[in-house]
């Protein structure tokens, strides 16, 4: 088993983090204090993390502690320190998912709270060299016609920084094939998709996706294990895994290590990778995730380098950059 300061060093990759659901507590209350927004007090734990009970208080607390977004220069503020704190962790490459529908509720135009996210994305690569970028993501919950608002307010205003497209929010709400008029316009737009399904819900759910949305990889995805068909499927077609084995904790799909499929897809030759899905609310980083994984799956330094490569041959990112970033991973050297 390697230790904990040589996984510290290994380059890693991130392709499911939810931007509004990166922003720990304490720049929470910063935003919250600039803003003149009020937060309740029970909205925080002693031990730097939010307080909620099941998926649906989740989604409550995540609005709650988003509502302190509420300018630009919050969504430059959160990117930025996000990928900052990546960076410290081995990060060389993030994709966040950021929903414009949590920066309308707050007010903001599609345009305003871009500009803060690719100031962050911007400011971070000066700072720390990381490569960060944005999948838009409409909300599931909330309806596909407003995934088709969302879909035409990134498909109009398209930024090199935006390179995917995307869907969270509550799975057991409405169907995969419903959002289909979305997702068809950002794909024809050039953007590759991606869609939670296989978390709360089980492997029906991921065979929608498939069946019905132009994607090339699955939120989470893991409950396919559920039907080995569609393992097989998903390894043959070479569908991306973002799988976040600490969120699935947190929510209760898994019980721990022992416990989660990711190990059984893995073997099955589906392209696995790590990922933090929410950090401060799962009290997880990436660098938390790959080290977990070490000591819970028992992934050597080697495997954990393949799940980097998973990461970034499956990013939404130009391939010119895939290449860059694929060196700086090849070049590393294992620890013997
Ligand atoms: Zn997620």
């Amino acid at each position: 088993m390697s230790n904990l300061s040589s996984l510290k060093s290994i380059p890693k990759a991130e392709i499911h983090c939810h931007l509004e659901g990166a922003a720990p507590p304490d720049l929470v209350r910063r935003m919250a204090e600039r803003n003149n927004v009020e937060l309740p007090e029970a909205l925080f734990t002693d031990d730097g993390t939010f307080r909620w009970t099941d998926f649906p208080d989740f989604l409550n607390t995540y609005d709650m502690a988003s509502s302190s977004m509420r300018k630009a220069v919050d969504y430059r503020d959160v990117t930025y320190e996000y990928l900052r704190d990546c960076a410290a962790e081995g990060a060389i490459y993030v994709e966040v998912f950021s929903s414009p529908d949590h920066a309308a509720t707050m007010g903001m135009s599609y345009g305003d709270h871009l500009t803060g996210m690719v100031d962050g994305i911007d400011d971070a690569f000066r700072d720390f060299g990381i490569v960060g970028r944005i999948i838009v993501t409409c909300v599931r919950h909330l309806g596909p016609e407003r995934a088709v608002d969302v879909a035409r307010a990134t498909v109009a205003e398209l930024h090199p920084h935006v390179v995917g497209f995307g869907m969270g929010g509550n799975e057991m709400d409405f169907t995969q094939a419903d959002f289909r008029p979305a997702f068809d316009m950002a794909a024809a737009a050039g953007l590759p998709c991606t869609t939670h399904a296989g978390e709360v819900d089980g492997a029906q759910s991921v065979r929608d996706a498939m069946d019905h949305l132009p994607i090339t990889r699955l939120g989470h995805g893991v409950r396919a294990i559920e039907n080995p068909d569609l393992v097989a499927e998903i390894a043959e077609k070479g569908i991306v895994l973002e799988c976040c084995p600490i969120s699935n904790f947190a929510t209760g799909v898994y019980k721990d290590y022992s416990d989660h499929p990711l190990p059984k897809l893995m073997a099955a030759g589906c392209k696995v990778t790590l990922n933090s899905d929410d950090p401060p609310y799962f009290a997880t980083t990436i660098g938390h995730e790959y080290e977990q994984a070490a000591a819970g799956f028992g992934f050597t330094p080697a495997q954990l380098l393949d799940i980097t490569r998973n990461a970034i041959n499956g990013a939404f990112v130009d391939a010119a950059t895939k290449v860059d970033l694929l060196q700086k991973v090849d070049a590393y050297q294992i620890e013997t």
